[in-house]
């Protein structure tokens, strides 16, 4: 079990040791030098960094392999297609999804969660309806459902949180009511670090025979979360931010969803005939794939998810708390430092605000001191509403990240306080 992100597929391979300065080690980005010094990099919850396993992958699929897929009758395109289609197996593995037929290869979470809000959501979702996200979406699981609500004159509604930044259970279940048609919410916050009970608030919607959406984005770089034990009906993450490549990412969906639902775009690829009175559509997922999709992107996930296979998850966890509560602990003893999202169930994710200083000249001399940490709204801006905050600096840890990186981070805070309070 990973820090309430599921459980590891049953045949996972024999994770390595973990040893952060070995993982380190993998990541060629990581010995960089910015500014003159190290580069400590904490912008993971944004993007994160990609070990050599996924860049030799990248390289090895274009100097020996680059072909269109699923079209050549010829050889290097049957290579092509089934490094394509291993690159979706071990993504399919990774969420433990039943069949890799379930794992829709989209752009990331953004293009998943609107692939859910044009297809489910223009067949299910009709004036009066509604659709219930939570009150710490990130701005991809808020703006396509109120577009849709706008188109269809249904209601957006809200799962409230409280003040450490913890969704209020006890209000959900009368917000699901008769006219809800999808629940959206999202496993972990980007902005607070909060990990929601997402199993209960699936079992709680599907008790009232409502589907749920699950925001995955900033969970999988976390460990691997199984889909099965969730019963979620669909999930939605990013390679980027799991250590592969960017504009590649999963939508999983149920079976008998992807099969009900209508295809998304039309193009190549994702019919079976095609004739100018009719069309008929491919199988899932080729369905809802239409167009020559990212193959090496695809290939690049693949080796993403095969090196976080394996790992040792239960030390990372660990790992990771250690590196949080450590950061927690050193922000909150500089004054006039006040932490944004203080849940009891964390991933590694930090907001913080000081007193009299913007969060952008926090960043500004963060990055002078060689610490990449992100400042700004972190596209929640309802979560800066709710805390009174214009924006915040937030420095989001992965797996490679040392109680080192933290000292370094509080150091830069400290020459903010200096520059700042002196
Ligand atoms: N959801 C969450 C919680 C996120 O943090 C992000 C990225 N910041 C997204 C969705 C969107 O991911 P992407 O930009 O990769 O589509």
């Amino acid at each position: 079990m990973t820090a309430g992100l599921g459980r590891v597929a049953k045949d996972a391979p024999v994770p390595r040791r973990f040893d952060p300065v070995l993982i380190r080690a993998d990541f060629p980005i990581l010995s960089r030098v910015m500014r003159g010094k190290a580069l400590v990099y904490l912008d993971n919850a944004a993007s994160s960094q990609k070990p050599r396993q996924v860049i030799d992958t990248l390289r090895r699929y274009y100097e020996t392999m680059n072909a269109n897929v699923h079209r050549g009758v010829y050889a290097l395109s049957e290579d092509a297609t089934a490094a394509y289609e291993w690159g979706r197996a071990m993504t399919a593995k990774y969420m433990n999804a039943p069949s890799p037929a379930e794992i829709v290869l989209v752009r990331g979470a953004t293009e998943g969660i609107n692939l859910v809000a044009a297809t489910y959501g223009r067949g299910h979702v009709a004036a009066g309806d509604e659709v219930l996200v939570s009150a710490m979406e990130h701005h991809s699981n808020i703006v396509p459902w109120q577009m849709l609500c706008e188109e269809r004159g249904a209601r957006l509604r809200v799962i409230p949180m409280n003040d450490r930044g913890e969704l209020i259970l006890d209000a959900l279940p009368a917000l699901i009511t008769s006219r809800t048609r999808i629940v959206a919410v999202t496993h972990v916050s980007n902005s607070l670090g909060t990990i929601n009970p997402v199993k209960e608030i699936i079992a709680t919607a599907h008790e009232r025979g409502v589907p749920v959406l699950v925001d995955g984005a900033q969970a999988v770089p976390h460990g691997p979360v199984d889909v099965q034990e969730l019963d979620c009906d669909f999930y939605a993450i990013s390679s980027h931010k799991m250590f592969g490549p960017t504009g590649i990412g999963a939508l999983y969906g149920k079976r008998a969803w992807l099969e009900q639902i209508p295809p998304y775009q039309g193009g190549g690829e994702m019919i079976r005939s095609v004739t100018f009175e009719k069309t008929t559509y491919a199988p899932i997922p080729m369905k809802f794939e239409a167009g020559t999709p990212n193959i090496a992107g695809t290939v690049g996930m693949g080796a993403a998810v095969d090196y976080l296979n394996h790992l040792d998850w239960t030390a990372i966890a660990a790992h990771e708390q250690n590196v949080l509560r450590y950061a927690e602990d050193s922000l909150r003893s500089i004054p006039g430092v006040r932490l944004i999202g203080t849940a009891a169930q964390k991933a590694s994710v930090v907001s913080f605000v000081m007193d009299g200083v913007h969060p952008h000249d926090i960043g500004t001399i963060a990055d002078q001191e060689g610490v990449a940490i992100r400042t700004g709204h972190h596209c929640t801006q309802p979560v800066m509403d709710f805390f009174g905050v214009p924006a915040t600096a937030r420095a989001s840890f992965a797996l490679y990240n040392t109680l080192e990186d933290v000292d370094r981070l509080v150091a830069a805070i400290a020459r903010v306080r200096e520059v700042f309070h002196s």
